[in-house]
């Protein structure tokens, strides 16, 4: 019998041109923090979003969110409030700070921060004089936030908004691209990203003056002196010239992945949502996802876990959604406000195989084997 090979939740996709740009940068010798490769790499992020936005190219998008946080200058016992449901990556950086995490959850349409819940929550830390510093809010797995929203009321209350797009770079949001449509926005260019350079980050900001105060803070905030001289600290932050290299190639297909697993979505969608309590995520009217991870919402934990499992045997990954941070052993004990949707999603919620490289054979392999579940 014919050996099957495994099928993973979101691989790695090279388009082709990684290789040049990574040769250019060993045949120059630019193995460093800096070099051509960072500046294109950055100079192609910039247009993608849109000119008039900036963008510091960074170790980690969990980096970005750290340097956001920095910027924004949130302090020791400040409060943020972050998006429940997410990965920690979002949430881990006000820890770093000092800072003290504040959770807000969900709402059904969009599986992203709750509008309503945020101004309670607002109102709410204002009245015990504990006016929060920022909002971590966050387009999970390529679904926009309600960002009309939720900057009127950061505005509202003159509270700065960090845009985590780690998982949302291609989606728009009103035509407008994701990571562009607050005063901080963040991109993942992690291994199971939309696209990646194995590991990395960036920083969408407003100015150059910010921009450049990123920079300097992510390679460890040398001031203009002939020796080593330090008036602030700083990290080690700043992306790799091998690994823009990467990332340029990478830019260069970022529509064709953004094609490829909007095409799984439909796939999935196409085939399984005859099947009672599968449901699916739907774009609100003028929300374009990047589709970066298929989801299904099952009807109960058990049909859910019947899935995974029989999807385990047969070597496909796949994976329950995001366990709520204010769930997790380390963050269980902050304040949260909760309505009960990340809750139920996580219990009854699946991640799909959604890698743009996933051939048609794997796709029928991945349907008959939840349709054979369904069945049962
Ligand atoms: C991946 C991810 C991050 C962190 O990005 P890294 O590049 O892995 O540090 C942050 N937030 C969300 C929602 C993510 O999915």
């Amino acid at each position: 019998m014919l050996t099957k090979t495994k099928i993973y939740l979101s691989s790695p996709h090279m388009g082709g041109s990684e290789q040049k740009f990574v040769n250019e940068a060993f045949a120059t010798n630019w193995i460093a923090p800096l070099g051509p490769n960072v500046n294109g790499f950055e100079a192609d992020i910039k247009k993608y979003l849109g000119n008039n936005h900036h963008v510091a190219a960074l170790s980690s998008g969990t980096s970005a969110i750290h340097l956001a946080l920095q910027l924004l200058d949130v302090c020791k016992g400040d409060e943020v409030l972050c998006q429940s449901f997410t990965f920690s990556a979002s949430a881990n950086p006000i820890i770093y700070q000092g800072a003290t995490p504040v959770f807000i959850d969900s709402e059904s349409d969009t599986w992203n921060m709750s509008p309503e819940l945020l101004e309670i929550a607002i109102k709410d830390r204002i009245e015990k004089y504990k006016k929060p510093k920022a909002i971590i809010a966050v387009h999970l797995y390529g679904m926009p936030y309600k960002a009309n929203e939720i900057n009127s009321i950061a505005r509202k209350y003159n509270i700065p908004v960090v845009e985590d797009s780690a998982e949302a770079l291609g989606s728009t949001y009103y035509n407008q691209k994701c990571g562009s449509l607050s005063d901080a926005g963040i991109l993942s260019f992690n291994g199971n990203k939309i696209i990646t350079t194995s590991g990395g980050g960036a920083l969408v900001v407003k100015t150059q003056e910010l921009k450049d105060k990123a920079v300097f803070l992510s390679t460890q905030a040398r001031d203009n002196a002939p020796h080593y001289e330090h008036s602030s600290i700083g990290f080690n932050y700043r992306m790799s010239n091998v690994l823009a290299g990467i990332g340029r190639g990478q830019m260069e297909v970022l529509d064709d992945r953004v094609q490829a697993r909007r095409n799984n979505f439909e796939f999935y969608k196409k085939n399984l949502s005859h099947f009672d309590g599968i449901k699916f995520l739907e774009e609100p009217d003028n929300f374009y996802s990047n589709r970066w991870i298929t989801c299904i919402e099952t009807e109960s934990f058990e049909i859910r876990e019947k899935i995974r499992l029989e999807l385990l045997k047969d070597d496909i990954e796949s994976r329950p959604l995001w366990k709520p941070m204010h769930m997790q052993p380390i963050f269980k004990d902050y304040l949260h406000f909760t309505n009960g949707t990340s809750e139920n999603l996580f219990d009854k919620g699946l991640c799909l195989p959604s890698g743009s490289n996933l051939s048609q054979d794997d796709l029928d392999r991945i349907l008959n084997n939840i349709t054979n579940t369904l069945k049962l």
